[in-house]
């Protein structure tokens, strides 16, 4: 199939060196775009770091990449009351509906066939969860969400190795204040 024949696939991203497996494997049905919509990582200096770490995987990886806003304080009105939730409990749904919200809202503006999030990738991230809410916000939206779990079939360590191949820093906490 050319490149131009396959369906136009909008991925969230959050941390590069999670990405590249990802990216490698829906590439091979999808013309994939990805969308850095992160306004949960905190400081502000990191957000820049990680999202720079996103464009040169993109670059190095022949991928496209648009940059949505970054407004944390949106992220912290709606987590307020949540900060000491453990990773995977409601504050990760709230965040996690957040971003694909605002992803299905782009895609279906933008004729994307089909959104998806990369976040499945991380052992630490509940892809059941991550799948409900999806789906929920897909029908919302009327954009189809790509199902996925990509840890699987070891993709977390594919993922690693291929980072590693490219250069990319990997970060030692999820993103957020309560997460660091
Ligand atoms: S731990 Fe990660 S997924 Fe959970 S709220 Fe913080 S940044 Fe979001």
């Amino acid at each position: 199939m050319r490149k131009e024949e396959k369906p136009n696939l909008l991925l969230h991203v959050c941390c590069a060196p999670c990405s590249p497996y990802v990216v490698e494997l829906l590439s091979k049905e999808f013309h994939v775009t990805a969308y850095f919509y992160d306004p949960n990582i905190h400081p502000e200096e990191e957000y820049r770091f990680r999202l720079e770490e996103m464009k040169k995987m993109c670059a190095g990886m022949g991928l496209g990449i648009i940059e949505a806003e970054y407004d944390p304080d949106r992220w912290f009105q709606l987590v307020e009351g949540h900060e000491k939730d453990p990773e995977k409990g409601e504050r990760c749904g709230i965040c996690f509906r957040m971003r694909l919200e605002q992803a299905a809202k782009f895609a279906g503006e933008n004729g994307f066939s089909a959104f998806a999030t990369a976040l499945s990738v991380s052992p630490h991230k509940d892809a059941k969860a991550i799948n409900r809410i999806g789906r929920e916000i897909g029908n919302a939206h009327g954009v189809v969400f790509l199902e996925a779990d990509f840890k699987k079939k070891n993709g977390f360590k594919i993922s690693v190795e291929k980072g590693r191949e490219l250069g990319l820093k990997r970060q030692d906490y999820c993103g957020c204040v309560f997460s660091a």
